[in-house]
């Protein structure tokens, strides 16, 4: 029997892991889970998670291990990952990552992909970041920019810049990104699970290379 896929991206801010993500969710029909949007999601809720989580967000930190397991052991046990899902900012660092590996059954297969963006073009591709409130569609206004400007094109929502979008948020974030998550790349690499994508051409060439890479993993 085929083991049930577990695909987790890597990747700095803006490499475009939340993009690639939903690409391949819809073409493997498996769902993606982004622990970002969960927690932007209970910050607008105002719920217990999203108090805790607001603060750390906008300083652009990271919310603490263990609530992040909560939050991943709920979600991974729903009936929609039963074939499968794909991890979008989850794990974050070294520790998350054995976490996840005790929780992770054993006729599931980790692979993962790190979409590799020169830290030079990181700033910019943030800056130029928008959002859809309604589908989590991104869009970049330099790379990828909306059919009508400031609206989604697969619903026609308003399009949003993220609150930790702001250009000295972003400066953090990658600082936060090379400390605790770049290490994961080694870690995956020495477990020969990696496959490295260059992040850094058109986004359907992007995808072309994601999809190659899970087929014939
Ligand atoms: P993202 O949309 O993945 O860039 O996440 C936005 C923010 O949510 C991050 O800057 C963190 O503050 C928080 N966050 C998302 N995923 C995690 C995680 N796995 N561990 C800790 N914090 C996270």
């Amino acid at each position: 029997m085929s083991k049930i896929p577990v695909i987790i991206f890597l990747g700095a801010p803006g490499a475009g892991k939340g993009t690639q993500a939903v690409f391949l969710s819809r073409s493997k029909g498996i769902p993606k889970i982004s622990t970002g949007d969960m927690l932007r999601r209970a910050v607008e809720q105002g719920s217990e998670l999203g108090k805790k989580a607001k603060g750390i967000m906008a300083e652009g930190k990271l919310v603490d291990d263990e609530i992040m397991l909560g939050i991943i052991k709920e979600r991974i046990v729903m009936e929609d990952c039963k074939q499968g899902f794909i991890l979008d900012g989850y794990p974050r660092n070294i520790h998350q990552a054995a976490q996840l590996e005790q929780v992770l059954l054993p006729e599931m297969q980790m692979r993962v992909i790190d979409i590799h963006v020169a830290e030079d073009d990181i700033v910019k591709r943030v800056a130029g970041r928008r959002v859809c409130p309604k589908c989590q569609s991104n869009y970049n206004i330099y790379f990828h920019p909306p059919k009508k400007e400031g609206v989604c094109d697969l619903d026609g929502a308003d399009l949003f810049r993220r609150q930790d979008d702001d250009e000295q948020v972003v400066r953090t974030r990658i600082s936060t990104y090379k400390k605790e998550s770049y290490p994961l790349v080694e870690h995956y690499r020495k477990k020969g699970v990696l496959q490295v994508v260059n992040g850094v051409q058109k986004e359907e060439e992007v995808t072309k290379e994601i999809l190659q890479q899970v087929a014939c993993q």
